[in-house]
């Protein structure tokens, strides 16, 4: 039997490789996976380029594809993992769908609705409290987001000298 921390750990590195997989597509790296009954039962990355909306965080995607796996909109029984602190609209989604528990990685300085810009969880909500922990393998979340930010600055950088050179 595993501890709790072992297993937050083993399912934040699934959300990671979901993270990996969206920088790969050229997104803003952030995975997500959700849990019912210590297997995964839905997985999301990122896809908001892809789709072109802005709605297609890691987490909604992920926490739909858990309500169509469960066939439940409820989700009181699951734990979701993701390597970012949620935004507004996330949080929102996870109070909507009765999350039971709630696992982040790096924190979110700009958007970030569990502590960062505002804490949306430290408000009562009138029927649903969700159990958070925080920053489980928050270095490596980090790390591959600001070498995202980093290669996209010099991808930039090399299409205006690009532009210069005509
Ligand atoms: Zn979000």
């Amino acid at each position: 039997m595993q501890s709790l921390e072992e297993l937050d750990l083993y399912f934040m590195k699934q959300a990671l490789r979901e993270a990996e997989k969206a920088f790969f597509e050229k997104e803003v790296p952030v995975g997500a996976v959700l849990v019912h009954q210590n297997k995964i039962i839905a997985k999301g990355h990122n896809q908001v380029e892809l789709l072109k909306d802005a709605t297609a965080h890691a987490e909604i995607l992920t926490l739909t594809a858990g309500s169509a796996a469960l066939g439940d909109w409820r989700l009181t029984d699951a734990t979701l993992y993701c390597t970012l602190e949620p935004c507004l609209m996330c949080a929102g989604a996870m109070l909507s769908c009765r999350l039971k528990r709630l696992v982040w990685a790096a924190e979110d300085l700009r958007l970030g609705a569990n502590g960062s810009w505002i804490d949306i969880f430290q408000e009562r909500h009138p029927f649903h409290q969700i159990s958070v922990t925080k920053h489980i393998l928050k270095a490596e979340s980090a790390l591959l987001l600001k070498e995202f930010f980093q290669k996209r600055r010099k991808e930039k950088a090399l299409l205006t000298s690009l532009k210069n050179d005509y």
